[in-house]
C-alpha cells in the first residue's frame, strides 16, 4: 500500500496524501488514486477521444475522397431536380477536396497550383441553395455553418464583422480548428450586399461594397484572427487564428430581377447571325440557365467577388410537380415523416393522391414554394396528431381530398380556387 512518513495513504500518481484530497481509490495491489487525478485522466482522456472522432470522419483522413456520381448519387436521395446545379456542386467539391488531399504531396516545380472551387449558386428562394449545401457538408462529414450575408457589416460599423462566420464555422467543428479549415460556409443572401448601381460610386456604400470588400479577404484565402466567442474584436481578448485557404465557400442568392440583365445580354448577341434561331432555340421561362458572371457583375457584385467564386450555378423554380414529388420523394420527405409517426403509435396513414394534389396547388397557388409545404401539411394533420394516441393500434388513417380542403380552409387558406 503507498503510505507516506506519517503512514497516510498518498495518491500514487500525484503523491497528495489522504487527508489532502476528497476521496482516494485504492487498487487490490496496493495503489492508490485520488479523485483529482481521476478526474485529470478522464479529461485527458476525452479531449483524445474528441480528436479520435474528428480524425475519423473520412475527409479529415482524406483517405477516400466520394466521386462526383457518388456525391450526386446522395444529393438525389434529398435534393429533387435542379440536376444541372447537382452536377456542378458535385464536381466542384470533389475537385476542392482533391486539391486540398494532394497539395501536401506536391512537390515538383512544374505541378500546378489548383484554385479553390467556390460556388455562387443563384436561384429562387425555396428551391433548394440551402439544402444542397448542408447536404453536400453532410455527405462529406465535415463541419457547415450558414451565414446570412445582409447581417454582414465592414469593420467599425453596427452588425457582424465578416469574421464572425468563421466563429459559427468553428462552433460547428467544436472549436477543432483543423477540421473548421476544411469546412463549407453557406453564405445565403449574397445578392443583398450587392453594390445599387453598376459603377461604382464616389460616396461609400456600406451595406453593400464595404461588406464584398471585407469578405475577399475570407475568400482569398488568409489566415484570420477569429474572436472565440464572437462579436466585436478588442485587443486584450485572445484570438483563435484560422486559415480560410481550404474552406469551401458556397454562396447563394436570388438575384432578383437579374433575367432583365440576362435577356438584354442574349438579345444582344443574337442579333445579326442567325438570330430568329437562335431566339426560339432560348427557354424563356427559365433564363437563369444563361447565367453568366458578367451578369453578377453587371447586378452589383464587385469584380474581385465574382473572380472569387470561380464556378456558377442555377436552380430552376419548382414547379407544381417537383413540389409533389418533393413531399413524397426524399429520404425524409414529409409524407415519410408523417407516416413513421403514426406508425410509432401503430397506426397505419395514407393519403389519396389527390389530397397530397391539394396541398401542392395550395402552395402553388399562395407562391408559398417548398417552405410553404410543411406548413399546409401541418394544418391538415395537428387534429390527427391530437387524437392519435386514441387510435386503435392496427387502424388505418386514410386522408381524402376532401378532408385535407377541410382542414386548409379552417387554418385560413382560402382555396375557392381549388374546388
Ligand atoms: P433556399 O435556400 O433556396 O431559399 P432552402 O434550401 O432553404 O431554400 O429550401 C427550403 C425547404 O424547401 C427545404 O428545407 C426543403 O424542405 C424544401 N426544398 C426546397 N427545394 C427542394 C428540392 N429541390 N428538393 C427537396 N426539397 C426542397
Amino acid at each position: 500500500m503507498a503510505k507516506n512518513t506519517d503512514n497516510q495513504r498518498v495518491c500514487s500518481f500525484c503523491g497528495r496524501r489522504e487527508s489532502q484530497v476528497n476521496l482516494l481509490f485504492s487498487s487490490p495491489g496496493g495503489n492508490c488514486i485520488c479523485d483529482r487525478c481521476v478526474t485529470n485522466a478522464y479529461d485527458i482522456l476525452k479531449e483524445n477521444m474528441a480528436q479520435e472522432a474528428s480524425s475519423a470522419s473520412p475527409l479529415a483522413k482524406m483517405e477516400r475522397i466520394p466521386s462526383p456520381a457518388e456525391i450526386k448519387a446522395h444529393l438525389d436521395q434529398y435534393v429533387i431536380g435542379q440536376e444541372d446545379a447537382k452536377r456542378t456542386l458535385s464536381v466542384a467539391v470533389y475537385n476542392h477536396y482533391k486539391r486540398i488531399k494532394y497539395a501536401d504531396q506536391k512537390h515538383d516545380a512544374d505541378d500546378v497550383e489548383i484554385e479553390k472551387s467556390n460556388i455562387i449558386i443563384v436561384g429562387e428562394t425555396g428551391t433548394g441553395k440551402t439544402l444542397l449545401a448542408r447536404t453536400i457538408a453532410r455527405v462529406l462529414e465535415v463541419p457547415f455553418c450558414i451565414a446570412d450575408a445582409t447581417t454582414l457589416t465592414e469593420a467599425g460599423y453596427v452588425g457582424d464583422d465578416v469574421e464572425n462566420v468563421l466563429v459559427r464555422l468553428l462552433q460547428a467543428a467544436d472549436y477543432n480548428v483543423a477540421a473548421a479549415e476544411r469546412g463549407i460556409v453557406f453564405i445565403d443572401e449574397i445578392d443583398k450586399i450587392a453594390r445599387k448601381s453598376d459603377n461604382p460610386s464616389i460616396t461609400r456604400d456600406v451595406s453593400g461594397e464595404g461588406v464584398q470588400q471585407a469578405m475577399l479577404k475570407l475568400l482569398e484565402g488568409a489566415v484570420v484572427n477569429v474572436p472565440p466567442q464572437g462579436g466585436r474584436k478588442h485587443p486584450e481578448q485572445p484570438m483563435i487564428q484560422v486559415n480560410t485557404r481550404n474552406i469551401l465557400f458556397i454562396a447563394g442568392g436570388a438575384f432578383d430581377g437579374i433575367e432583365r440583365s440576362i435577356a438584354s445580354r442574349l438579345k444582344s448577341n443574337v442579333i445579326g447571325y442567325n438570330a430568329t434561331e437562335t431566339r426560339r432555340e432560348l427557354d424563356r421561362h427559365n433564363l437563369l440557365r444563361y447565367i453568366l458572371p458578367m451578369d453578377l457583375k453587371h447586378y452589383g457584385l464587385i469584380p474581385e467577388l465574382v473572380g472569387r467564386f470561380p464556378m456558377l450555378t442555377h436552380l430552376q423554380p419548382l414547379d407544381s410537380d417537383a413540389l409533389l414529388r418533393i413531399l413524397t420523394e426524399p429520404r425524409n420527405a414529409l409524407v415519410k415523416q408523417y407516416h413513421a409517426l403514426f406508425k410509432m403509435d401503430g397506426v397505419e396513414l395514407q393519403f389519396d393522391d389527390d389530397a397530397l394534389q391539394a396541398v401542392v396547388d395550395t402552395a402553388v397557388h399562395y407562391k408559398l414554394g417548398a417552405r410553404g409545404l410543411r406548413s399546409i401539411m401541418e394544418s391538415i394533420m395537428t387534429d390527427y396528431m391530437y387524437t392519435l394516441p386514441q387510435m386503435e393500434a392496427g387502424s388505418t388513417l386514410r386522408i381524402t381530398r376532401t378532408m385535407a380542403l377541410d382542414h386548409i380552409n379552417k387554418a385560413n387558406i382560402n382555396t375557392s380556387l381549388l374546388q
